[in-house]
């Protein structure tokens, strides 16, 4: 019988896992994951930035754990040779209608206590002499990493620490008995006496074979991107952001430099018909029924309706996406957008049809469940182990 068993080798599951054999040397504990990797989902398709933290309600999870976040990833980059840069980020305004906008989000980066500096129309043109906008902001500690080899690093201190990684788990069945958890899976049953499962896109399914009573389920949208042709690399010093429309949840199409000198043009926002559907002609018969039975998720398309039709023909007309981000960067044409790998977030959408804003954990006696841990929780992993971790103290004694 394990002492803990973790389920989800993403970069929460694997951060908790690690954490904990540093917290509780000498309990035997197991990560289970059904990938034949670690980091196959969401933490191995994304933007790979190490966010500082700007846009999150203050006082949030969000907020606190990203700005401590922030920090550790790369202290931990450092201290284990991983590759990191801080280029910083420029938030750029087009029109006056953005540069009010871009006004509040300055004023909640500073109720954040992070350092930003605010750029004129001509401040703006000297950094990045490309971009076109009518002011910016910068955020100075906005980096990039590569958040694959962040979570390979963890598992391998992890194993080192005594820890045991399962992968082609994949987690059939649950169930919590008086005094043990059975852990079902297509690798044979484990037992355990704690259980924290960190399963991304199916986080709700996990929770929902314990028997809890959860008033949420996950919405799937997809993250599309582009890669910039490689000859116009060096278009951009910084990353460049647009100001979000403070009525959407994401943070609109971003130009990312990647770790290995790439830029990447995206992510959009469409609502995926399958959990783990990274091509737009993607769709699973479960995801779709399991969607359109859920209340909430009909609110969420009543109210998003009108955004949702031009993120689904951005998606299929890459005109449109050219239209997104030609914007601030004219220079950008339609031959320079070459394909690059989806993502998929995983949204949790309440009943009453609110995309959960802040990171989500519920518990019975014997488990803790990571029920809603979008972006930014790359950057926060860490912290959010921590939480994790603190939380089992009480729960589970
Ligand atoms: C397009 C996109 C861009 C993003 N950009 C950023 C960014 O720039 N910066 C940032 O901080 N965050 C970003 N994020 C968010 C970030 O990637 C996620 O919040 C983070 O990776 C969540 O990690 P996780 O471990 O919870 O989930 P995941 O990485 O999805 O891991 C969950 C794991 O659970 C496993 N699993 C699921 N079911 C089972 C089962 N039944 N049995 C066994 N294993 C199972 C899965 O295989 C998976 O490996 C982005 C996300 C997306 C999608």
């Amino acid at each position: 019988m394990y002492d803990y068993i973790i389920i989800g080798g993403g970069i929460i599951g694997t951060s908790t896992a690690w954490r904990l054999s540093q917290r509780h040397p000498g309990k035997s504990i197991l990560l289970l994951e059904k990938e034949k990797d670690l980091a196959r989902h969401q933490t191995g398709h994304n933007s790979g930035v190490v966010h500082a933290g700007v846009y999150y309600q203050p006082g949030s999870m969000k907020a606190r754990f990203c700005r401590a976040g922030n920090e550790l990833v790369y202290r931990f980059c450092q201290e284990h040779g991983l590759p990191y840069e801080n280029p910083g980020k420029l938030l750029v305004a087009t029109n006056p209608i953005e540069l009010a906008r871009m006004g509040k989000l300055f004023q909640r980066a500073q109720e954040n206590q992070i350092e930003v500096e605010w750029l004129t129309r001509e401040q703006l043109r000297e950094r990045e002499p490309h971009v076109r906008g009518v002011g910016a902001f910068l955020v100075r500690k906005t980096g990039i990493t590569d958040y694959r080899r962040f979570t390979d690093k963890m598992a391998e201190l992890f194993r080192n620490a005594g820890g045991e990684v399962r992968l082609g788990a994949e987690v059939l069945n649950l169930k919590e008995m008086p005094d043990e958890l059975r852990v079902e899976t297509t690798l044979g049953d484990f037992a355990g006496r704690h259980l924290i499962t960190c399963a991304g896109l199916v986080s709700d399914r996990l929770v929902r074979m314990l028997g809890l009573a959860v008033d949420f389920q996950i919405v799937p949208f997809r993250g599309e991107y582009y890669q910039l042709d490689r000859r116009k690399n060096s278009i951009i010093h910084h990353l460049i952001y647009p100001v979000p429309d403070p009525s959407l949840p994401f943070l609109g199409v971003h130009l990312t430099r990647m770790i290995d000198g790439s830029v990447t043009i995206g992510p959009n926002a469409v609502l995926a018909l399958k959990r783990e559907g990274y091509h737009n002609t993607d769709l699973s018969f479960r995801d779709i029924k399991e969607m359109v039975a859920f209340r909430g998720f009909w609110k969420v398309i009543r109210k998003n309706l009108r955004s949702g039709i031009v993120e689904y023909k951005n998606s299929f007309f890459k005109r449109g996406y050219l239209g997104l981000v030609k914007k601030y960067c004219p220079e950008i044409e339609a031959d320079d957008l070459k394909p690059h790998p989806a993502g998929v977030r995983a949204q949790a959408v309440s009943r009453n049809g609110a995309l959960v804003e802040d990171f989500l954990f519920v518990n019975s006696r014997r488990t803790i469940h990571v029920c809603n841990a979008p972006s930014p929780a790359a950057t926060s992993a860490l912290p959010i182990a921590a939480h994790i971790l603190d939380q089992a103290e009480r729960v589970f004694s």
